[in-house]
């Protein structure tokens, strides 16, 4: 039975995978601020893919590394918790979280990683360094042997271990990066724009290895960063709306593309071309203006400027949580209509 839920605490409790809550990073800047995460709160569950979509420029990455504990200067990551796997960590200003965490705990997969391989060097040279980074005095053997494992487990050619990057198409290499990125059997996996740079084939491979990696319980749960909401659809069971910073809607994958309550999440989907054919007929539209700018945000709810549903209470009070524990937005006009989604209506 759903409950509606009343806060993000009552959601985003300390028995899941991870549990990220109020999380706030940015830019120190000379008159004020650039908040690029502002007060987030997720979950992940064990064996579970959460996307999170929105936007360019909508914190998505800074999220990322948040969350991978990669933040560095510029970026300041000022304050939040995070608890995965049952271990804590408390965001503090200047205290840099432990390296320890980084590859075992979580493990990133950045933007563009098939272009960290290095030009001039073996696939398995960069297992090795992998390893090497975070264990110390393991030999090259030993290294490059636990790589062909995680290879032959994942149904990917031993041989590609003694190949150069320039041997391997933009797929392969995507998929090499991506298995190296649970070498170290990290709990959670942070994929931050994964199959970006790949045609729609490469695309699918790469969603099923993750899920493949999910199944063989090599990670323990994968968050999933992209602007691409078909792809998302594929890979992840929930999905977080990212807009100006925050999260403005949570949801599993299916009733956020079918019957989204929030008005960004609606003009999202709107203006995107899902393919699969159960999706509803629908005009394609763009979203009106312009993300708003971080270092000033607009006061009540950051969508406002943009939103058709609009009301005067949205332009200077916050927006309330409202929906249950599954599927939740922060929106007044939701508040107004329980239950009903925003299709039709914007
Ligand atoms: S709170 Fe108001 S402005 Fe914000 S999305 Fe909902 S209806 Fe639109």
């Amino acid at each position: 039975m759903s409950v509606e839920v009343k806060s993000i605490d009552e959601v985003v409790t300390t028995d899941h995978l991870l549990s990220a809550r109020g999380l706030r990073a940015g830019y120190v800047g000379r008159t004020s601020d650039t908040m690029a995460v502002d007060d987030v709160s997720l979950y992940v569950n064990e064996g579970e893919v959460l996307g999170i979509a929105g936007e360019s420029g909508c914190g998505k990455s800074t999220l990322a590394a948040v969350l991978s504990l990669t933040a560095r200067p510029p970026l300041h990551v000022f304050e939040g918790e995070l608890d995965v796997a049952g271990k804590r960590l408390s965001f503090e200003p200047d205290k840099a979280p432990p390296r320890s965490w980084r590859g075992t705990v979580v493990s990133l997969l950045p933007q563009g990683a098939m272009n960290s391989l290095s030009p001039t060097g073996r696939v398995g040279d960069f297992a090795v360094n992998i390893v090497r980074a975070h264990e110390g005095r393991v030999s090259a053997s030993d290294a490059k042997g636990r790589a062909a494992e995680r290879f032959t487990q994942l149904d990917l050619p031993e041989r590609v271990l003694d190949a150069y990057p320039h041997q391997l198409s933009g797929g392969m290499k995507q998929r090499v990066v991506t298995v190296l990125s649970t070498l170290l059997n990290p709990k959670l996996l942070i994929a931050d724009e994964p199959t970006s740079a790949l045609d729609v084939s490469s695309q699918r491979i790469v969603t099923e290895l993750m899920r493949e990696m999910l199944a063989k319980k090599l990670v323990g749960g994968i968050i999933f960063v992209t602007h691409d909401l078909p792809v998302l659809r594929r890979v992840a069971d929930r999905v977080a709306i990212m807009y100006a910073g925050q999260i403005h809607e949570t949801g599993p994958t299916e009733q956020i593309i079918n019957r989204a309550r929030h008005p960004y999440t609606g003009a999202l989907i709107n203006s995107v071309l899902v393919p699969e054919p159960q999706v509803r007929t629908r005009r394609i539209s763009g979203i009106k203006g312009s993300p708003p700018d971080l270092a000033d945000p607009p006061p009540g709810c950051r969508f406002h400027p943009r939103c058709s549903l609009a009301m005067d209470v949205c332009t200077t009070e916050q927006p309330p949580i409202v929906g249950d524990e599954r599927h939740y937005a922060t929106c007044w006009w939701a508040k107004d209509h329980p239950g009903e989604p925003v299709e039709g209506k914007l």
